[in-house]
């Protein structure tokens, strides 16, 4: 039976596939597909860990004190019989071998498959067996963590056809869906060598950090659709309309017909921007337009270029640090990075931000689960700040970086005079230090990035410090009306065209103008079409978004005559219902 699920609208388009569901676990696992030839070594760390839980709790019945209550005895024989469980072992191997699931992934799916079972049973004592079952499952999971798997994750999913894909075109690979409740950037980000066509979560705000990593991917994506990883099963057929923000469940031929309609014009619509490419971003009043890129890998430089972006206005390097259960990149390793995006450039600029873990981009699990309040607490330059030598690691790499390109050095969350002067002693310190190794470095332009209403606030103070400045519209939204921008629940009152928002973002715009200093916007606002024309017509000249939404902002630029924009914009300003404007 069709039905459908709604949630918000993160990246445009239409994706036809099966489910792959992704289970979530209480322990950090990582999702990626093996080699078929790792498939054994894989099946072999699964067995490993269970044999080393079965000793385990063997060890713990032995040492068990005479009078130690029946129950903990009688607990732990069901923890062995679940252990041995044909359910659970056909089916981890099953996921490994037939769709090249790394362990942990295999573990996770079975045991939400299992469980799902358990959920149905009618029996009381049966039913809460599934608490049981996810911790002898946690068990195992927490001992295969010290038995990494031995190779990278290759870069496609080389699922196998099973009979019901008869049901579209057997002869080509079916596209496969991720769906999952939550998925960490760093997953994603794995998730990015796949071949995945598209995205659900049941969490998450259209801003939040995951929402970004699947929008850079270019593949239509919704998140916050609260039950959808409940309500779909593995392999199910399901359509993302991400244009909508709607998922729908085992659709019917007329239904998957229509979409797949609307898939092919979608292709058209593409296939002719893409025509735009080499066109210079010009209004029609002669303005020209800076379109630059954000991305979160060097290998996403060239893709940037490809797209016609005339440089790179972020460069989120957090994502070089995450997922590496805290061995974080040494000075090489990050000096190598950066060079490799800056090489991937060709000549065109590179905008570095230094490290902004924190909030809905921990470092791994436990580092999220250990802050009261992540977005209002140790985040971006105030973890670098609260670190210097982890944060002059990174300058340094950075200004060596420097030397073979155009670099400029953006710093995140700024918003106290004290913060701007520590990272610019930082700064020199680290020329410093590299002045005394005698090493070869580049000269960088000094950003910062507004995100904070109290920045914005301020932005003279800012401007006699900085080069540049770059309007980061996701936090300072987020941070001007309180609204978390990971929570769905809060997520319509999350208002890129709030009167205050658009305040704050007016004023940074006409004082950096007013001083012929450049500023840019890297939030999403930037790759918004919906957006282009207001920010035209506030004199914004420089765009930061993911390479994919370059062409449609171009397409809106060549169309825009800012001498018409400007009084509108400032019409638009001074509304008390911005967004009625905008509409009209
Ligand atoms: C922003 O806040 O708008 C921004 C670009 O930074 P991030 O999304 O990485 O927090
Ligand atoms: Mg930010």
């Amino acid at each position: 039976m069709t039905f459908a699920v709604h949630g918000l609208v993160v990246a445009r388009g239409i994706a036809i596939g099966r489910a792959v569901l992704v289970a979530s676990s209480r322990v950090d696992v990582a999702h990626y597909f093996v080699q078929p030839e790792q498939v054994p070594a894989e099946i072999e760390r699964v067995r490993q860990g269970r044999n080393a839980v079965v000793e385990e709790l063997h060890r713990l019945q032995a040492d068990m004190p005479a009078d130690a209550p029946h129950e903990l005895t009688a607990l732990l024989d069901v923890h062995l019989m679940l252990l041995q469980d044909e359910l659970l072992t056909t089916g981890v191997k099953h996921w490994i071998t037939d769709r090249l699931y790394n362990a942990e992934w295999a573990l996770t799916t079975q045991l939400e498959l299992i469980a799902r079972q358990f959920d149905e049973m009618e029996d009381d004592y049966l039913r809460e067996r599934k608490a049981d079952l996810e911790q002898v499952v946690e068990r195992i999971l927490r001992h295969m963590k010290g038995v990494a798997s031995p190779v990278a994750p290759p870069v496609s999913s080389p699922r196998r056809k099973t009979s019901q894909d008869l049901l579209l075109d057997d002869t080509v690979d079916v596209p496969l869906v991720l769906v999952a409740h939550d998925l960490s950037p760093a997953d994603m980000l794995q998730f990015k060598q796949s071949v995945f066509a598209g995205f659900v979560t049941d969490v998450g705000g259209k801003t939040s950090h995951t929402a970004i990593v699947a929008r850079s991917m270019d593949i239509p994506a919704v998140v916050g659709a609260r039950s959808a990883s409940q309500l779909v099963r593995q392999d199910d057929w399901i359509i993302i309309d991400g244009d909508a923000g709607v998922v729908i469940i085992d659709p019917s031929p007329i239904i998957l017909a229509e979409y797949g309609f609307r898939q092919r014009q979608i292709a058209l619509e593409r296939e002719r921007l893409f025509r735009l490419r080499h066109t210079p971003a010009v209004t029609l009043d002669g303005h020209k337009v800076e379109l630059l890129a954000n991305i979160e890998q060097p290998g996403d430089a060239p893709v940037a270029v490809r797209a016609g972006a005339l440089g790179v206005g972020l460069f989120r390097s957090e994502f070089l640090f995450m997922g590496r259960n805290g061995h974080l990149p040494d000075e090489d390793e990050q000096y190598l990075a950066y060079r490799e995006a800056l090489e991937g450039m060709q000549g065109l600029p590179l905008t570095i931000r230094t490290i902004d873990v924190g909030a809905d981009k921990p470092l791994d699990k436990a580092h999220k689960d250990s802050f009261l309040n992540p977005a209002l607490g140790l985040r971006a330059i105030r973890w670098s700040l609260a670190d210097p030598a982890m944060f002059r690691t990174q300058l340094r790499a950075v200004l060596r970086a420097a030397a073979h390109g155009k670099v400029n050095l953006l710093f995140p969350m700024l918003a106290h005079l004290s913060e701007i002067q520590q990272t610019l002693a930082q700064v020199d310190m680290a020329r410093a230090e590299l002045q005394a190794r005698g090493a070869v470095y580049g000269p960088v332009e000094l950003g910062a990035m507004i995100e904070i209403p109290a920045a914005a606030l301020m932005v003279r103070s800012f401007l006699r410090y900085f080069d540049f400045l770059s309007i980061g519209t996701n936090d300072l939204i987020q941070y001007t009306l309180a609204i978390d921008r990971a929570d769905e629940s809060v997520a319509h009152l999350y208002d890129p065209l709030h009167p205050a928002v658009l305040r704050l973002v007016a004023d940074v715009i006409a004082e950096c103008t007013a001083q012929g200093k450049s500023v840019c916007v890297c939030g999403e606002t930037a790759g918004d079409v919906g957006m282009t024309r207001l920010l035209l017509g506030l004199g914004l000249r420089s765009f930061s978004m993911h390479p994919a939404q370059i062409l449609a902002v171009k397409q809106e630029v060549l169309r825009a005559d800012t001498r018409k924009l400007a009084p509108w914009a400032q019409q638009v300003l001074e509304a008390d219902d911005p967004a009625a404007l905008l509409a009209g």
